[in-house]
């Protein structure tokens, strides 16, 4: 396990969003005119990159266009498809992940 990890950005579809930590409610949260990611600096490890897994989920949906139209659908229907990732999709990427690196 990885205690030190803190990044400060990350680069999705080539364009860098700060990570910003601060004393927040929520977990996460995305500012995506500013390129910006909140997160809470109570999280860390895991939980910790989970939140930041998620919160690239959301800068995906909305550099596709798909957020909009999920937004224009449903307002839950958004956070509801990046939780699908988060608890189907992501784990067996990390697993998946870990078996190979272990080989
Ligand atoms: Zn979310």
């Amino acid at each position: 396990m990885r205690n030190n990890y803190k990044p400060k950005e990350i680069i999705v579809a080539g364009t860098k969003f700060d990570i910003v930590y601060k004393t927040m409610k929520d977990f996460g949260e995305l500012d995506f005119d500013e390129r910006k990611i909140y997160v809470s600096n109570k999280i860390k490890g895991e939980v910790l990159l989970d939140t930041i897994i998620h919160e690239a989920v959301h800068v995906m949906l909305s550099f596709s266009g798909l957020g909009y139209i999920l937004e224009d659908v449903q307002t839950e229907l958004e956070e509801a498809l990046v939780r699908a990732f988060d608890n189907i999709a992501i784990p067996i990427i990390k697993e998946q992940i870990k078996s190979y690196y272990e080989v």
